[in-house]
């Protein structure tokens, strides 16, 4: 079973081209399939690894069958990208099931064990889950004594700070400030701009200027892709669903890495892949020695002092990143 919270999915990507252990999700058999689950997360995990299943490995790999990849997004609610308008929620659906994922919604994961995993009451078969559903605000409304959210956020108020306590603030992830009734998502632009926010409003005070007005939160839309050239996107009232969304969530991406010469690099693999359905980087890996292996290695160095060591260099040598 694997246990996962990262949403980065080129390093997934990596992971599942270097790792033994998840070879095994790509070729199992039907009846034993991988599971995820349907926030943005889960649904761009999903599209990646149908894709790199379906089309990266099939067209790389003979002895491949991408046919013998079984792929589940469950998810507990009525659809999946909750925070997404619901005709783009459908479009993402529609996208999924052409990629020949299995889309499960009012599904929701009761358990998960050595076995597979439990959705709702039906036992599925697995080794493979990911698991995509969330992840848990940190204590700090313990330690402060702090009303929390059912997600253990902080609950704070229009200038950030702690019922109470003025001079208490929780920004980002751990704080729940609610808008229009709802409660701010727990995404970066939140985070960034409330640190801003609390920044300005201490400066103001050292200074013996008026506390700010309260905290507004500027919405600059939502983003998730769905494969290669897929996206959903949602912003400044524009929602639109294909190739143009995931332009824009490449031009984002783009835009939020540090160095130009990280963004040129990654511009050119992105269109290479897009026009070329093939990746430029290719771990060339071997698989882990058979124990078998290993004690014959080890004879045979004691024997000859030392050529055990050097084969051991000479195989991670051969790790190549072309
Ligand atoms: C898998 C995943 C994917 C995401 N994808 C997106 C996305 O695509 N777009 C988006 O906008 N948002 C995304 N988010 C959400 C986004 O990462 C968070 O909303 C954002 O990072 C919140 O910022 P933060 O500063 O509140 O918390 P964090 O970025 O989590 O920073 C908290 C820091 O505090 C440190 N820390 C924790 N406890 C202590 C302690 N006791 N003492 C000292 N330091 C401590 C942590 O190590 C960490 O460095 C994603 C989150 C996850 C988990």
């Amino acid at each position: 079973m694997i246990w996962l919270k990262a949403r980065d999915l080129q390093l997934m990507n990596l992971a599942i081209h270097i790792c033994p252990k998840h070879w095994r999700l790509l070729g199992y058999p039907k009846q034993e399939p991988p599971a995820t689950d349907g926030g943005p997360t889960g649904v761009e995990l999903a599209g990646a690894i149908a894709e790199l299943a379906r089309q990266t490995l099939a067209t790389e790999f003979r002895r491949f069958d991408p046919t013998s990849l079984k792929l589940i997004l469950a998810e507990a609610g009525p659809r999946i990208l909750p925070s997404f308008a619901e005709s783009l929620a459908a479009a993402a659906t529609a996208k999924l099931l052409k990629l020949g994922v299995e889309v499960r919604t009012g599904a929701p994961v009761e358990s998960v064990d050595a076995e597979g995993v439990i959705v709702r009451g039906e036992r599925i078969r697995t080794s493979n889950v990911f698991w995509a559903a969330g992840v848990r605000g940190s204590p700090a409304a313990k330690w402060l004594g702090a009303e929390a959210d059912r997600a253990g956020r902080v609950k704070v108020l229009a200038d950030c700070s702690v019922p109470s306590h003025p001079e208490i603030f929780v920004v980002g992830d751990t704080a729940c400030l609610e808008e229009g009734g709802r409660p701010l998502p727990g995404v970066a632009q939140v985070a960034i701009q409330q640190g801003r926010y609390v920044g300005r409003l201490i400066a103001g005070r050292l200074k013996g200027r008026p506390d700010p007005s309260p905290f507004k939160y500027f919405n600059k839309g939502n983003l998730a892709t769905v494969g290669r050239n897929f996206a959903v996107m949602e912003a400044f009232g524009i929602r639109t669903a294909g190739l143009f969304a995931k332009m824009v969530w490449a031009f984002v991406h783009i835009q939020f890495l540090v160095l130009t010469s990280s963004r040129i690099g990654t511009l050119f693999r992105w269109s290479w892949k897009l026009l070329t359905r093939q990746r430029l980087a290719r771990l060339i890996i071997e698989p882990e020695p058979s124990q078998d292996a290993i004690r014959a290695t080890q004879h045979n160095g004691q024997r000859t002092n030392g050529k055990a060591e050097k084969s051991r260099s000479d195989r991670i040598a051969r790790v190549t990143v072309q």
